[in-house]
């Protein structure tokens, strides 16, 4: 079964009592065989078509702030440098850089966090998630959310306290529903303005307090397009760290309903017909972001391999 991109970083996170002991966290640093991967907004570091592991005091000299020990791999302890630019102002996020329609990268320099995830071995795609995703909540919680004094990196980077009022905060994930609706031989996709032209994904959407994962699939679905579901199945999930999602992949079977668009958030929605998802699948250029330009031919471009959607489409190709 093929598992989804940003996905398999193969490293123990160390998510437990050893952080909580500075001494062994300090320990960690001073390592011989310290490493850091390196991430900033231009992307992440790769070398020979691998994520960068550069030794650790090397890495640390470009960094704008505090390494972050990710945990411990095969060789020791691994930590990530963000090497900017500086955070002391809103910044663009890390591992922004890239972007649609780049020719794919040389295999050594800086990579886009998109990018990196369909160029990279899948191990190191999960692994610049991780990083990205680590380094990202630092920059926008640099100070309390309960008093606004600034707080202090904690337990090797997975916290943030609050020297004032005494509050730990935790790294922050935000789950988003991604759907896909189907009818026997067709599906239901849906378009924003700002996409290349032609191209269509599953629904989706920010899960809401005090609302089940369930009940956010049936309200997106109800919402963006007017059509009401039967249960939703989980099918799969994915970190997206853009900056701090959880990608919960479901599937679920049109029950009553016309398709239309009815907010703002798509410009377009409607019935796709398992032929053309077919037709469509074979325009695509590897795993790599379809760009404006591409397949100009094209009825359809399907969401890039990377993407959660595309998994969920493949399988529901696959299934019948
Ligand atoms: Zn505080």
């Amino acid at each position: 079964v093929a598992v989804n991109a940003f996905t398999g970083a193969e490293l123990d996170r160390a998510d437990d009592a050893r952080r909580r002991d500075p001494a062994w966290v300090a320990d960690q640093a001073r390592h011989p065989s310290a490493r850091a991967v390196v991430a900033g907004s231009s992307g992440v570091r790769v070398e020979n078509g691998r994520l960068a592991r550069v030794p650790l005091p090397e890495a640390a000299r470009t960094g704008v702030a505090e390494p972050v020990l990710l945990g411990l791999d095969a060789e020791g302890p691994l930590f990530a440098v963000d090497d900017g630019p500086r955070t002391d102002a809103p910044a663009p996020l890390v591992g922004a850089g890239g972007g649609r329609g780049e020719p794919p990268p040389a295999t050594s320099g800086r990579l886009g966090l998109r990018e990196a995830g369909a160029a990279l071995p899948q191990a190191d795609g999960g692994l610049a998630a991780y990083a990205a995703g680590i380094m990202n909540w630092h920059r926008r919680h640099r100070f309390c959310a309960n008093c606004g004094a600034p707080t202090e990196h904690g337990e090797g980077g997975l916290v943030r306290s609050c020297p004032e009022c005494g509050v730990e905060h935790h790294p922050r994930t935000d789950p988003v529903v991604i759907m896909l609706v189907t009818d026997g031989d067709r599906v239901l996709l849906g378009r924003q303005a700002s996409w290349p032209a032609r191209r269509y994904s599953a629904l989706a959407g920010f899960v809401g307090p005090g609302e089940s994962l369930e009940e956010a699939v049936s309200r997106e679905v109800a919402e963006e397009a007017g059509v009401v579901i039967g249960p939703p199945v989980y099918a799969s999930s994915q970190p997206w760290p853009f900056p701090s999602s959880l990608m919960l992949g479901f599937t679920a079977r049109w029950a009553a309903g016309e398709p239309r668009a009815r907010d703002a958030e798509l410009e377009d929605v409607g019935w796709f017909s398992r032929g053309q998802v077919v037709a469509a699948a074979r325009h695509d250029v590897d795993g790599w972001e379809v760009g404006r330009g591409d397949a100009p031919n094209a009825e359809l471009l399907l969401p890039p391999k990377l993407a959660i959607a595309r998994r969920l489409l493949d399988g529901w190709l696959r299934d019948d």
